[in-house]
């Protein structure tokens, strides 16, 4: 009976993502039940697609510019209570504006600008073997509400790679770490100086 019960608890419990989709083999991508109003449509989730494809990478001790950097201050410790050990953090560069809550599901061409709130992405990145795993929030006002969960394990070089590197945040690598060179194929290796992640 106790199996029963807990297939029984199980059912019932919120699901977290209402889509899973799969944008390239080795890279899941779930939407988050909690902002699914702003991405139950293929429109809105190609937006947020593609403004991931914008996001800036920074080391978690980065300056960042003062909203994000609040937010992502919030932010930080709280994925640590719920598991998640970021390496990194990421800024959106693309606006996602959307009408006010209220008017979701009205037609857009319909609503002047003033009934628009300006949005943007925020984001954490962690690296956990070889899987990268990137949870982004949809930042709406001053209220970040994460929308999308990655989970990538598309093929890698196996060569030696700082984490920077083999978290596809080749921007954040700084050549070296441990005296070994970062042999990412990225060319990074050219530059000088220790890795910090
Ligand atoms: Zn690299
Ligand atoms: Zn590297």
């Amino acid at each position: 009976m106790s199996e029963t019960t807990g297939d029984h608890a199980q059912e019932h419990e919120p699901q977290p993502y209402w889509l899973t989709e799969y944008p390239e083999p080795g890279l899941e991508r779930s939407w988050s039940q909690v902002r699914r109003p702003y991405t139950s449509e293929a429109d809105d989730r190609s937006r947020i697609a593609a403004a991931i494809k914008g996001v800036r990478w920074h080391r978690l001790s980065d300056q960042v510019p003062f909203s994000p950097g609040l937010i992502l201050r919030e932010l930080i410790p709280a994925a640590r209570q719920a598991g998640l050990a970021p390496l990194a953090m990421g800024v959106g560069t693309d606006p996602l504006d959307y009408p006010e809550p209220h008017l979701l599901d009205q037609p857009r061409d319909e609503l002047g600008p003033d009934f628009f709130e300006a949005g943007y992405l925020v984001a954490l990145r962690q690296l956990a073997g070889r899987t990268i795993f990137s949870a982004y929030f949809l930042v709406l006002g001053d209220e970040a509400g994460q929308v999308v969960f990655d989970t990538d394990d598309r093929p890698r070089p196996e060569v030696p790679m700082t984490r920077g590197c083999a978290a596809g945040l080749h921007e954040l690598c700084r050549g070296a770490l441990d005296d070994r060179r970062c042999a990412c194929p990225c060319g990074c290796a050219a530059q000088v100086g220790t890795s910090r992640i």
